[in-house]
C-alpha cells in the first residue's frame, strides 16, 4: 500500500502553524484537535519545521512554564524528514522507526500534501495484514 492510498482515505488536511506563534498557542491547538504535532509553514506554505508535543514537554522540563511564551521557531525541529505519496506505507514505517518520530509530512512538488502519523501507518498495516489473512483462509477453504 502507498502513502497516496492512506491520504485518499484520511484526507490531506494538515494542521499548520506559523513560526512566530507561541508554544502555548500550539499546545492549545494540539489539545483541541487531538493531535500530536503541527507542521510549521512559511508565508508561501513552505515547510519550515515540525513541532510535536515532545518538543513542548522538553521545553517545559528544561525551562519551566515561562518557556510556553517562546516562539515555535525556537523549539521546532527545522530539519524535517518528509516522504512522497509514491512511498510505501512499510517504507514510511521504517523511516519513523529509524528516526524515532511519529509524524511524517508528505510533500508533493515542494508543497505540503498531507501528514501521516504512526497511528495511520499501524491502522492501515493491520487492515492490510487482516485482508491478507482473510484471502489465505478463503484460499485454503476452497482448495
Ligand atoms: P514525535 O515522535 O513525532 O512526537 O516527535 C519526536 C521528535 O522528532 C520531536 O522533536 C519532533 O520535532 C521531531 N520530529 C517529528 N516528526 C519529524 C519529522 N518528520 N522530521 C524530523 N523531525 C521530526
Amino acid at each position: 500500500m502507498t502513502v497516496a492510498r492512506i491520504l485518499a482515505l484520511k484526507g490531506r488536511n494538515v494542521i499548520t502553524t506559523a513560526p512566530h506563534r507561541t508554544l502555548d498557542e500550539v499546545a492549545k491547538i494540539l489539545a483541541e484537535k487531538g493531535i500530536g504535532a503541527v507542521v510549521v509553514t512559511g508565508a508561501d506554505g513552505e515547510v519550515l519545521g515540525i513541532l510535536s508535543e515532545r518538543d513542548i514537554v522538553r521545553a517545559v522540563a528544561r525551562g519551566g512554564m515561562t518557556l510556553l511564551e517562546d516562539p515555535v521557531s525556537k523549539h521546532m525541529t527545522a530539519k524535517v524528514v518528509t516522504a512522497t505519496e509514491e512511498m510505501s506505507v512499510v517504507g514510511v514505517m521504517e523511516e519513523m522507526t529509524r528516526h524515532r518520530f511519529r509524524h511524517m509530512p508528505i510533500v508533493k512538488n515542494g508543497r505540503l500534501a498531507g501528514l501521516i502519523s504512526i497511528g495511520d501507518v499501524v491502522k492501515h498495516r493491520l487492515e492490510e495484514i487482516e485482508n491478507e489473512h482473510q484471502a489465505l483462509r478463503e484460499y485454503i477453504a476452497t482448495a
